[in-house]
């Protein structure tokens, strides 16, 4: 009875202990670019010239994700890699280009427009999906993004990742070429691996894969509860395999460890390559 008492000091100082010790060195490593100051950018940069660039909207991802999802998976995915492989992590970007069309007098983008059958299970009318707000043309997205590239460059990073949502990511592709020798650097996105079976970063529209992911990175913002109970019912605006069936944080989670070995091993191959 009397060692009671004791057990219980013990275990306080023992958790106290484990509290502010190794809580320093668990201290995650500071790699968003805004929260460095310059002694913390010129390490990181001389350690991995590596600047990540999220691509991100606020888009519509369904009635279950946040508005968000394409530059909250990139960054949080985007944190994960400077942390392992080292580099430095830009603010997210909210426009990028999307198809656009003209119905009846409205201006819709990307997941508004649905060209389906109506007889098709997945189908849902065309419209205007409530809280998008990222649509630019693909000239001025090029503008934009060629002024990024031109302070990314002059900040003396070597490597740029760029990721996040879909027409945004397959515009740097198309233009990857160019704006290397443009901009003497080297330009690297996630995808290409292991993306038609739904295990790559961000490879459809708030089902399967986002919705898994979102679940992993930043599980309190997913609603799962806002999405119809009722199967049979197809979520309005969601492309891909059905996220009340398929998606789950275990998912995400084994995504993001195949993705993330991959990613650190082809960041750090560009960084022998450079140096
Ligand atoms: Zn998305």
């Amino acid at each position: 009875m009397k060692l009671y008492p004791l057990l219980t000091m013990l275990f306080f100082l023992l958790s106290c202990g484990s509290q502010t010790q190794p809580k320093n060195k668990q201290m995650p490593e500071k790699v968003l670019y805004e929260e460095l100051t310059p002694t913390e950018f010129r390490e990181r940069l001389a350690e991995a010239p590596v600047a990540y660039l999220p691509l991100g909207t606020i888009e519509w991802h369904g009635e279950h994700l946040p508005l968000g999802s394409d530059g909250l998976q990139s960054r949080e995915f985007f944190i994960r890699l400077a942390q392992e492989a080292g580099g430095i992590v830009y603010p997210m970007l909210f426009m990028g280009p999307d198809r656009r069309e003209i119905v009846n007098e409205e201006e819709l983008y990307g997941m508004d427009l649905n060209y389906g059958e109506e007889a098709d299970k997945k189908y849902y009318p065309t419209q205007k999906l409530d809280g998008s707000s990222y649509w630019i043309a693909e000239a001025d997205f090029k503008i934009m993004m060629e002024a990024i590239m031109k302070q990314v460059s002059r900040s003396g990073f070597k490597i740029l990742v760029a990721h996040g949502h879909g027409p945004s990511t397959g515009f740097l592709i198309d233009h990857t070429e160019e704006w290397e020798e443009k901009y003497g650097l080297k330009i690297l996105h996630c995808w290409g691996h292991r993306d038609k079976e739904g295990m790559g970063i961000m490879v459809d529209h708030a089902a399967m894969n986002e919705t898994s992911l979102v679940m992993a990175l930043r599980p309190e913002l997913v609603k799962m509860e806002y999405l119809p109970a009722d199967t049979s019912e197809w979520p309005v605006g969601v492309g891909g395999k059905d996220p009340r069936l398929w998606a789950s944080p275990d998912k995400g989670k084994e995504i993001l460890a195949i993705q993330q070995e991959r990613m650190v091993n082809l960041i750090a191959e560009t960084l022998a390559g450079i140096k």
